[in-house]
């Protein structure tokens, strides 16, 4: 028997009038607006056009499926959370949420500039919470008036099987703030760690160094892709091989979050192997364009 993906017994708070606004309706948006509208909270769930919107509400509602087809979530409440969710373009309906969450691309200068828009649009006891898996908090909250409402809510992927968030306070993050997204997390049925705001946090820099690793073994001729999934699979009992990961991460995302932590560690660790550059350059990022490492029939599947 599964573990149930829906609200918990403990959830001290009536999510049902609390409302949750995603920003960046890509693989990570679409797993967090499906988790919390599976939890109760009405959600809004934006991007840059109607086109992607819409196709993160596709994305929602495929994973919703497979967590029905794996038994953990049942048909009507399905129905219930893609009720809940509603999908569209800009900051729509930013002033009437309480939590909003960015999910925009692993790029400092756009998260930046999405913070300040939020800034502006948002009411002023809004939650401010980022989804980046390795930017520091503080960098990202560098320009907004009051930083101290910003933390760092890490999901992971895919969202709704995964029962980490990794919380990160900035370094004015308020008590409060931190306190908030904590009690969010958990009224999502995730278990919550703390880090300090460096460069990847505890757990992307520990993947970071796995995945780049595992493509400089590639690179090198070591092994296959296929033997070097294999080896990480049977041998340390992962779930899944690095490249297998990899192209679930998005290979674009993954090179990002190499470059992060080389910038703020200047440490050969984190040197990204050219392969993933080349990837990028031939535009081949992985499940979301059909093809990374391996070649998916269909794109966008988040199965
Ligand atoms: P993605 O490329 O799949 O999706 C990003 C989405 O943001 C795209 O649809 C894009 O159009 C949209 N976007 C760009 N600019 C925007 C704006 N100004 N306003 C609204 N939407 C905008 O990326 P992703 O993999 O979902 O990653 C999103 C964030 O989550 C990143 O910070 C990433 O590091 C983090 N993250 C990713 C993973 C993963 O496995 N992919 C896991 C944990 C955290």
């Amino acid at each position: 028997m599964t573990e149930p993906l829906g609200p918990t017994d403990s959830d001290p708070r009536d999510s049902v009038r609390t409302r949750v606004l995603v920003v960046g309706a890509g693989i990570m948006g679409s797993g967090v607006a499906a988790q919390c509208a599976l939890a109760g909270y009405p959600v809004t769930l934006v991007d840059v056009n109607e086109e992607f919107a819409r196709r993160g509400r596709e994305s929602a509602a495929r994973a919703l499926d497979h967590a029905v087809r794996k038994g953990q979530v049942g048909p009507g409440d399905r129905e219930a959370a893609m009720a809940r969710l509603d999908v569209g373009i800009g900051l729509r309906r930013a002033d009437s949420a309480q939590i909003i969450v960015e999910a925009a691309p692993e790029n400092l200068e756009l998260k930046r500039k999405v913070f300040a828009e939020i800034e502006e649009a948002a009411g002023a006891d809004a939650l401010l919470a980022s989804n980046t898996s390795s930017l520091p908090i503080t960098a990202i909250g560098e320009r907004l008036k009051e930083p101290s409402r910003l933390v760092g809510v890490h999901f992971f992927n895919p969202v709704l099987q995964m029962a980490l968030v990794e919380i990160i306070p900035g370094h004015t993050t308020r008590p409060e703030v931190v306190e908030r997204a904590r009690e969010f997390a958990v009224s999502l049925g995730k278990t919550v760690v703390l880090s300090r705001d460096t460069p990847g946090f505890v757990t992307t820099r520990a993947l970071a160094v796995l995945v780049n690793e595992a493509a400089w073994m590639l690179y090198e001729g070591v092994a296959t892709q296929e033997d070097i999934d294999t080896a990480y699979k049977l041998g340390f009992h992962h779930p899944m091989g690095p490249f297998e990961l990899v192209d679930l991460v998005g290979i674009d995302t993954a090179l990002a979050i190499l470059d992060v932590l080389w910038d703020g560690f200047h440490d050969p660790r984190y040197r990204a192997c050219p392969l993933f550059r080349t990837m990028v350059s031939a535009h081949l990022l992985g499940r979301k364009t059909g093809e990374g490492f391996y070649r998916y029939p269909a794109t966008g599947s988040t199965a």
